[in-house]
């Protein structure tokens, strides 16, 4: 070892030099990013991204879904290796940081230990998961998913986009379909740095969250059978608008937002998919793709009783008939207490302002909690905005996080 270790710190001007070559590629339609997930951009990204990991001297493997995996070899590598990483997909308007500058921030951290000559006991793999937004390819968080056994391989390769493309197809296009298996394997820790994607850090002028657990959140697409009629021919007492049916439950989910809002609870109808979708013809079927969220599993468990007797009087109004055709979850799961202490300690040693928080947005560290100790840091991006092509940061807002983190992994790995 060269430097003491609780002096090392990030290269600051390589890592936003880094950040930015990311923003490049794919641009958005005024700023930011438009890097939808397995699509030609991001195959471009994630050459770049194997290179610098090449370059930086850790073994490269793509797993069956897509994600990538570099690692950094330790002195025992018979050990499970600390987990490192994030996502470099974005929304179909997105920021620079999104997912982005965790996997980035762990590059730098892995450069930082390289050239001052840092060896660990375990070895450091960094992670881009593959598909994290569920912009393209429904549900978010897919291949974390299938790395930590919540969805099955199968399944999540037949994922289709709008298109009517399967994950399977286009990963294969773009040659990422790796022959590594999904996840089986042991992980000794997960650690997951990302924006806030909130408000209360940059109002509160801290640069360092803290995430001790996440909003719980449930999410379904709801299939609702209509039939068709002609539009003119038709009463209005026989019809059974699959599109009406629709209306009545996205209104009566954001009303159950509204209701929840005090206690910070939130509803969101993002998708709606109706066929046949055309003019003078009532149409016969419709998926919906919703959420809501509590900061408490009670909460949400409550949501959940109200939404599913509106579902009800929706479909009842409208003559329809309704039923969840899928259902997905997360939030629930609890971030580890030593890995979240390991954070603390690295960031009061750096003398780095934190507080703890929750995180009211989905990430990968929800599902790696079902299999290794996991913990996530936040750092502040302006105003809270994202999932806008708007949603910024400053440079300085983002190095405490990054250099707490390669902390709190060093310590770990030191383990
Ligand atoms: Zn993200």
């Amino acid at each position: 070892m060269t430097a003491r270790p609780n002096e090392l710190r990030i290269n600051e001007q390589r890592f936003w030099d880094t950040m930015a070559r990311s923003g490049e590629i794919g641009k958005g339609r005024t700023a930011g990013l438009s890097r939808l997930a397995l699509g030609d951009d991001d195959k471009q990204m994630r050459d770049l991204f194997v290179g610098w990991c090449r370059d930086a001297g850790l073994e490269v493997t793509v797993d069956a879904m897509g994600s990538i995996f570099a690692r950094r070899p330790g002195r025992d590598n018979g050990l499970p290796p600390v987990l490192v990483g994030s996502h470099l997909d974005t929304q179909i308007a997105a920021g620079n940081y999104d997912g982005i500058l965790g996997v980035l921030g762990g590059l730098e951290l892995i450069r930082t230990l390289n050239d001052a000559g840092i060896e660990t006991r375990r070895p450091i793999e960094l992670v881009d998961w593959a598909n994290e937004e569920g912009a393209r390819f429904n549900p978010p968080m897919l291949a974390s998913g299938v790395f930590a056994g919540v969805n099955k391989l199968d399944w999540a390769l037949g994922r289709t986009d709008l298109q009517g493309k399967t994950y399977g197809e286009e990963l294969k296009r773009i040659g990422y379909a790796g022959p590594a298996p999904v996840g089986g394997r042991p992980v000794d820790a997960y650690f997951e740095l990302h924006i806030e994607q909130g408000p209360i850090l940059d109002a509160r002028k801290i640069p360092v969250g803290v995430v001790v657990g996440g909003y719980a959140t449930r999410g379904m697409r709801i299939r609702i059978h209509g039939e068709c009629a002609h539009a003119g021919g038709a009463a209005m007492d026989v019809r059974k608008n699959a599109l009406v049916g629709a209306a009545y439950l996205i209104v009566a989910l954001n009303e159950l937002g509204w209701r929840y809002h005090p206690e910070g609870g939130r509803s969101t109808a993002v998708q709606i998919e109706v066929w046949p979708n055309l003019t003078g013809i009532l149409p016969e079927s419709a998926l919906v793709t919703l959420d809501f969220r509590h900061p408490t599993v009670a909460g949400v468990e409550k949501m959940k009783t109200e939404f599913d007797a509106a579902m009800v009087q929706a479909a009842e109004r409208a003559q329809v008939r309704m039923e969840i055709a899928e259902a997905w979850r997360f939030g629930d799961e609890a971030f580890d207490k030593d890995c979240i202490g390991l954070i603390k300690s690295a960031a009061d040693e750096l003398k780095i302002p934190c507080i703890e928080m929750l995180s009211q947005a989905g990430h990968d560290a929800y599902n790696m909690t079902r299999i290794c100790p996991t913990a996530m840091i936040f750092a502040p991006c302006d105003k809270g905005i994202s999932h806008n092509e708007n949603e910024t940061m400053a440079p300085e807002d983002a190095y405490p996080g990054v250099n707490v983190l390669m902390h709190a992994v060093l310590a770990r790995a030191n383990r």
